[in-house]
């Protein structure tokens, strides 16, 4: 509860943003206020329990902030699930449906050691698309998907739904 507030605190609402008719939380107060940030990346790694995972991954952009300061305060690595086109070598892809078209995530082939445990991390569910996307990419890649945690899940698009049988965690359920 106490997360979930210091969430709350640290959102702003932005109307129209990016297209009309969408409410955007805008995490990026969040992230700057250092003693907030380090209190909800040590909340999301409590609540897994760092003997949990191996990895971290993060989705890229925002997920790569959170991803990046887990696998720094815990000492695990850190994995980038990018954007089409961005990675450098052999990658696994995986497509799914945006409101206006499609967009592509993309991992490196070899990403993941076979039965590596990886926690995932995002800033916010919203449909689902992106991490139903991220945790195949995982799967694909040889990983096992230990835990799943985003900052705020907008429960009225249902990403749960397309996430079922996983065990998905929300510091912020709106
Ligand atoms: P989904 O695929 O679940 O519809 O959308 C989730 C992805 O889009 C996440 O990677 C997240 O960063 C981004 N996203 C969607 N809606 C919002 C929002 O209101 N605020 C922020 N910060 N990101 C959002």
């Amino acid at each position: 509860k106490a997360l979930a507030e210091l969430v709350v605190g640290h959102v702003v609402d932005v109307p129209d943003f990016p297209h009309a008719g969408i409410l955007f939380k805008d995490i990026t107060p969040l992230f700057a206020d250092g003693p907030a940030f380090r209190q909800v990346v040590d909340g999301v790694v409590d609540h897994h329990g760092r003997s949990s995972f191996d990895v971290v991954a993060g989705v890229e952009a925002r997920g790569f902030l959170l991803a990046g300061a887990i696998g720094y305060a815990t000492g695990a690595g850190v994995l980038a699930v990018r954007k089409a086109g961005k990675l450098p070598r052999e990658v696994l892809a995986a497509s799914y449906e945006l409101e206006y078209g499609q967009a592509t995530l993309e991992l490196h082939r070899d990403a993941i050691e076979p039965g590596q445990r990886v926690l995932v991390v995002d800033d916010v569910l919203a449909t689902g698309g992106t991490a139903e996307a991220t945790l195949a990419l995982i799967e694909r890649a040889g990983g096992i998907v230990t835990g799943f945690s985003v900052l705020i899940e907008l429960a009225f698009l249902n990403g749960r739904d397309r996430l079922a049988q996983r065990d998905v965690h929300a510091l912020l359920t709106v």
